[in-house]
C-alpha cells in the first residue's frame, strides 16, 4: 500500500467529518479487497454518520506505475552527465505526478464502490 499518509500522526489528532461536522479520532483502518476487479483500499469510517475516508488505494496499474517509477529513480542515481540528470528529473516528476492523480482517481473510486456497496 502506499503510504501516504502516516498513520501514526493521524491517529493523534483529531478529524473534523467533512459530511457531520463531528469531531473523532481514528481507531482502526480496515481494508478492502472488491472481488471484480484488481482493486483494494484501506479507509475508516466516522462514528457518527459513517461517512468513508478512503487513505489509499492500490490496483495493477498503479504497482506497475510504481515500480517504473522507482525504476527511473534508479536510472537518475546512475546517470552523471548534469544534462542527462535534469532531462531524467522532469520525466521522473511528472511521471510522480501521474501516479498521484491515478491513486487519487482510484481512491475516488473506491471510495464510490463502498457507498454502493460494491463486493
Ligand atoms: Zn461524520
Amino acid at each position: 500500500m502506499l503510504n501516504i499518509l502516516n498513520l501514526k500522526s493521524l491517529r493523534s489528532h483529531d478529524i473534523r467529518c467533512d459530511a457531520c461536522g463531528k469531531q473523532f479520532k481514528i481507531k482502526k483502518l480496515k481494508s478492502k479487497q472488491f472481488k471484480s476487479e484488481s482493486l483494494k483500499c484501506s479507509y475508516f469510517n466516522c462514528p457518527h454518520c459513517k461517512e468513508i475516508y478512503i487513505v489509499s488505494a492500490e490496483n495493477d496499474k498503479l504497482i506497475q506505475m510504481l515500480k517504473e517509477v522507482n525504476k527511473d529513480d534508479s536510472d537518475f542515481f546512475h546517470t552523471f552527465p548534469q544534462d542527462k540528470k535534469l532531462q531524467l528529473l522532469r520525466i521522473l516528476n511528472s511521471k510522480r505526478q501521474l501516479v498521484r492523480s491515478y491513486h487519487a482517481e482510484i481512491k475516488q473510486k473506491a471510495k464510490e464502490k463502498l457507498v454502493n456497496k460494491e463486493r
